[in-house]
């Protein structure tokens, strides 16, 4: 089984977004330990070549040849102290996005570089640039130290035990009996898991982190204890936002909607993009504004 596992994760490289979400889900469910492959510690950054952490030029991205371009010509730099939020309505392409940026898909057009690496190529290399934390958290039976930090080998336990009350993992771990208590993923709710992945990618050195999702399970307190304490960490942060409260915290905000990306500060947004104020008011409990409905094209 880990020779298959292992060709699983190295695919994930060049596979689809569900493919990587499957794997993560493979993997969250096995009791195996940790795959040297997708997920490897990753390798220190060298000097950079670009002082920007990511540069998408001109991405075009479609699913098929017939499918619609989830990202048309598509331009977007991150530097260091960017703390952005991606919002948009479901099947707007906010986890394409991550997926491009994290190098696990490929544009079809364009370039994505990571620090001046386009993100094609070697894995270790990579993830010594930025770490996707996904909605679903990959935890293996071990301690749980060894889970936290997996990516960041050197953390001596202090530094281990500090991010852990940062990000709000200590009743968890106090529960289990310290860092030192075996975790079975299976005896973890989906929050605790996502917990335990946020500090692990909390503790790696790749300096841009995307999180997809990735707190969706947690409660919104817990949420923004997380998302400001990446906030605070050196590099850059970009979040597929689960609910408008985390494009709130960010400093700036991208919102996909209708092939328009439409990036500024919530502010800006709430007065340029109407699908943007439709969000923000579906969260603050506003009734939704009719739509015209689209006839449904049927079959036959
Ligand atoms: P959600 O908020 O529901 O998670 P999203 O904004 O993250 O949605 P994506 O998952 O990026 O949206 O999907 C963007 C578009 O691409 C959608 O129309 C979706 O159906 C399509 N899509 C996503 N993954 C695939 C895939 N593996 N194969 C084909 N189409 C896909």
């Amino acid at each position: 089984l880990q020779p298959a596992l292992h060709a699983l994760v190295q695919g994930v490289a060049g596979g689809g977004l569900r493919f990587a979400v499957t794997l993560d889900r493979i993997l969250s469910s096995t009791a195996l330990p940790p795959p040297p492959g997708g997920v490897s510690p990753p390798r220190a950054v060298a000097a950079q070549a670009d002082p920007a952490r990511a540069r998408l030029r001109g991405v075009t991205f479609r699913y098929g040849p017939q499918a619609r371009p989830v990202l048309d010509d598509f331009d977007l730099t991150l530097s260091d102290g960017t703390h952005l939020a991606v919002v948009g309505p479901s099947g707007a392409g906010k986890s394409t996005l991550a997926a491009l940026l994290a190098g696990l898909l490929q544009p079809q057009a364009g370039t994505v570089r990571l620090g001046g690496v386009p993100v094609d190529g070697d894995p270790a290399v990579l993830a010594g640039h930025r770490v996707l934390i996904p909605q679903e958290a990959y935890v293996f039976t071990g301690t749980l130290l060894d889970n936290l930090r997996y990516l960041c080998p050197d953390a001596d336990e202090h530094r281990v035990a500090a991010a852990v009350e940062r990000l709000g993992l200590g009743p968890l771990a106090y529960r289990l009996g310290g860092l030192a208590a075996t975790l079975e993923p299976g005896a973890l709710s989906a929050g605790e898991r996502q917990l335990v992945a946020a500090v692990r990618a909390y503790l790696s050195p790749a300096p841009l982190a995307i999180l997809d999702e990735a707190t969706c399970h947690l409660d919104p307190t817990a949420e923004a204890t997380v998302e400001l304490a990446f906030a605070a960490r050196p590099g850059c942060l970009v979040v597929v936002a689960h609910r408008i409260s985390s494009a709130l915290r960010a400093r700036q905000v991208l919102i996909l909607a209708d092939g328009r990306p439409m990036l500024g500060r919530h502010e800006e947004l709430l007065a340029r993009s109407a699908t943007y104020r439709e969000l923000v008011g579906h969260w603050r409990g506003e009734p939704a504004t009719a739509q015209p409905a689209r006839p449904l094209p049927l079959g036959g």
